[in-house]
């Protein structure tokens, strides 16, 4: 039976650790505050955003809400945000993902001063991450470490294979294995025998989108085994990318899904808020 990965207990501890961190710069004089950017009214965006502030609250950063309607136009927002980059009250700038259809997102992600740049979205924190500088490095990806290593899993010289390459997650996954020494493999839609390529992993990180896709026979034996994936099933419940009941049996470890890296991203966004570049 695989150890399970609880991402609920170790985000919990990341919160408290920073709620200490922030209490002690009030004590010295610092105030951390975060703007948080929401456009438009997506029900989902307006949950994420009301989590993060709720995150804010309990740590001690002070969340500063802009919540625009859908109409503001790409310059407005703009203008916002080099209002908010030039405030040295202001230390984190988060855009809430997707914005409305006629505001460019690359646009919006590179005005973002990359000393504020708390998501880890703009060119520069991901190049400085992929040259090894210190740099802001995507929340999820970040947490996903944080797990392995507050689970006493072993990284260096274990073979590390990510499915999926996305900028948020797949790709900053693997510049983060290769940081802790791993031996990253990145696999994609054309990957060819994606079952041999996974069957490799000491490490194996799912970020592929698709409910359930990863089941048994994609896993070696004594696996650890990350699942990024987030989906709603036939019955309306959570699940992940991984197939939990054919995979749980046959790897050492497993996040569960929900539970697992989920609550790992908000607690990694307020880790970047309060410590900065990493
Ligand atoms: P994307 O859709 O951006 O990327 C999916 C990746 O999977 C792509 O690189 C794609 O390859 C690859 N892929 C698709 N089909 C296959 C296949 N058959 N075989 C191999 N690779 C394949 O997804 P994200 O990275 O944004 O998200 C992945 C999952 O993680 C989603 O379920 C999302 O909801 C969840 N998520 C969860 C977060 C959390 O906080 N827990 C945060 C972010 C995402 P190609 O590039 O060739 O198209």
């Amino acid at each position: 039976m695989a150890t399970l990965i609880d991402g609920k207990k170790i985000s919990a501890e990341i919160k408290e650790e920073l709620k200490e961190k922030v209490a002690k710069l009030k004590e010295e004089g610092t105030e951390i505050s975060l703007a948080v950017i929401q456009v438009g009214n997506d029900p989902a965006s307006s949950v994420y955003v009301g989590n993060k502030k709720k995150a804010c609250e309990f740590i001690g950063i002070k969340s500063v809400a802009y919540e625009l309607p859908e109409e503001t136009t790409e310059k407005e927002l703009l203008d916002i945000i080099d209002e908010l980059n030039g405030r040295e009250d202001i230390n984190g700038i988060l855009v809430q993902l997707p914005l409305p259809a006629h505001i460019n997102e690359d646009k919006v992600i590179e005005a973002i001063d990359s000393s504020k740049d708390v998501d880890g979205f703009h060119p520069m924190s991901v190049g400085a991450l992929s040259i090894g500088k210190p740099g802001f490095v995507s929340c999820t990806p970040a947490g996903i470490i944080q797990l392995l290593k507050r689970s006493n899993i072993e990284i260096a010289g274990k073979e590390c294979v990510i499915v999926g390459r996305s900028n948020i997650v797949g790709k900053p996954m693997a510049m983060l294995l290769l940081r802790e020494n791993g031996t990253v493999t990145v696999a994609h839609s054309k990957t060819k025998d994606l079952k041999e390529v996974t069957k490799r992993a000491d490490i194996l990180v799912v970020a592929v989108g698709k409910p359930k896709f990863i089941t048994a026979d994609y896993v070696k034996e004594g696996a650890v085994v990350i699942d990024v994936g987030i989906h709603r099933n036939e019955n309306n419940k959570l699940c992940g990318d991984v197939d939990f009941d054919s995979v749980e049996p046959k790897a050492s470890a497993i996040t569960p899904v929900p539970g697992g890296v989920g609550p790992m991203t908000i607690a990694m966004l307020m880790y970047n808020c309060v410590n900065g570049r990493m």
